[in-house]
């Protein structure tokens, strides 16, 4: 007997993580109907869903699908609270959940969920593969990896699942609890979607909202937002900061890495660059030090990971230069991130989509720019700004894979060379992924 059977259940949107619920609650024994805007023909993996005797409804979202008697909306993250379904919804007081939600009650193992604006696919690559060393038997759900509902299937207590939360899933949660939540920082974004700052905040911090005193707050000290939310939260709070010392969390202190008092291990054998990715680290390491993980198994973790695909990746060294993918840079705030985390001479290979706004907010960070090789829609400005920054060669490419040619030809020995765009990709490619990987392409061939 669970929660979900012959309850009449709505699902909305047929992303990954529409067809995985709606699969998951059919086999639960729930009546689904799955629902999404987009044509039959463009849903792949709609006659699946139909073949295993689940209703679909495609093309648009009619209002009176709701007159159906349906217990519960189970509504796809990127869909707004502003849909005129999800309005109808609320009116007739059905419940609404994310995919999440259904993931918690579902799955016997605990949850290590990570929220924030930045660095969240990072951090909960950090801690489950430090898990995974220290032989926690995790999985990983979100972004990268299979979608929650999935991994919760398989999940037995003795796994532990680590997921990455966006404030679009957080929002849809009742009772989620995570054993231990994360919640790095908060800067603008997103707030087309919520509005304000304010509200922003408080969907990521609702992260915290069902956890109890068993559980783990891990928040950064070192900003407003995380720490307010650390002090209406019921869990242990455990504090991480880049750049003051927090004896009950996760901090830096003559070179070490420390937990608590404890030194974990030498900072200067972290692959990983960046303060930026410091935070990540830090209280990467607050979460598995809580969960028993050896220092150890930490440091083989932090001594070989190169980064996640496309993050301020490291690719490669040739003849003494090193080269970065940072294609996941989509805008100024991401790339920011990465220019100032090298501190010697630095080749920046940037442009994209033309989103209107302006470059200059970069200047302060190109002072170690040596060169800046622009291409796409946004090569023009991007040449103005390096202009005003001073930067001596500026060069004008048609793509990455020339870019990449370019700066290994102007480079010296001790140069890094990082593909940070802060521009999306799609004036030229498809994905963010499609660009970093014509880049590591190139750089790959380079002799
Ligand atoms: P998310 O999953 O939250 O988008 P990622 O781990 O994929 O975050 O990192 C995306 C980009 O954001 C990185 O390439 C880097 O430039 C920047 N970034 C990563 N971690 C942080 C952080 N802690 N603070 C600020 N910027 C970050």
């Amino acid at each position: 007997i669970n929660d979900f059977l012959r309850k009449k259940v709505l699902v909305l949107g047929l992303a990954k993580s529409g067809v995985s619920a709606a699969s998951l609650l059919h086999k639960l024994g729930a009546f689904v109907t799955v629902n999404d805007f987009k044509p039959f023909d463009e849903n792949p993996e709609a006659q699946g869903l139909l073949e295993e005797g689940i209703k679909v409804v495609c093309g648009s979202h009619p209002i009176e699908l709701l007159d159906d008697g349906f217990e519960l909306v189970v509504k796809n993250p990127g869909i707004p609270y502003t849909n005129p379904m999800i309005q109808a919804a609320l009116e007739r007081n059905i419940p609404i959940i994310t995919e999440v939600e259904l993931a918690y009650k579902v799955s016997e193992a605990p949850f290590i969920g990570i929220t924030g604006t930045n660095g969240k696919t990072t951090t909960t690559t950090l801690i489950y593969e430090m898990l995974k060393e220290g032989g926690k038997n995790p999985l990983i759900a979100g972004n990268i990896g299979t979608v929650a509902s999935g991994v919760a299937q398989e999940a037995t207590k003795d796994h532990v699942i680590v997921i990455e939360l966006s404030s679009f899933q957080l929002m849809g949660i009742k009772e989620f609890r995570p054993h231990i939540a994360v919640f790095l920082n908060l800067y603008d974004a997103h707030l087309d979607y919520h509005g304000t700052k304010e509200e922003y905040g408080n969907a990521k911090a609702r992260i915290t909202a069902n956890q109890t005193n068993e559980d783990y707050f891990i928040y950064n000290a070192g900003q407003g937002e995380t720490t307010a939310a650390a002090k209406g939260t019921s869990a242990v709070s455990v504090p991480f900061s880049t750049d003051s010392i927090q004896r009950d969390g996760a901090y830096a202190e003559n070179g070490y890495i420390c937990f608590r008092g404890e030194q974990i291990m030498e900072m200067d054998k972290v692959v990983l660059p960046g303060r930026h990715n410091l935070e990540n680290i830090l209280s990467a390491v607050a979460a598995v030090k809580l969960y028993g993980v050896s220092n150890e198994a930490i440091e083989k973790v932090l001594t070989t990971f190169g980064g996640v695909k496309h993050r301020t990746q490291f690719v490669r060294e040739l003849n003494g230069r090193r080269f970065y993918n940072d294609s996941k840079a989509t805008n100024i705030l991401a790339a920011s991130a990465a220019i100032s985390s090298f501190d010697g001479p630095l080749i920046l290979l940037a442009g994209g989509l033309d989103r209107g706004n302006g470059f200059d907010e970069l200047i302060p960070l190109l002072q170690n720019v040596k060169a800046m090789i622009v291409f796409g829609e946004t090569a023009d400005k991007l040449t103005e700004t390096a202009k005003k920054a001073g930067i001596a060669i500026i060069k004008h490419v048609d793509n990455v894979g020339v870019a990449a040619r370019e700066a290994y030809e102007l480079s010296e020995s001790g140069d890094t060379i990082l593909l940070s765009p802060a521009c999306a990709s799609w004036d030229q490619y498809k994905t963010f992924e499609v660009r970093g990987d014509m880049f590591m392409d190139a750089v790959h061939k380079l002799k």
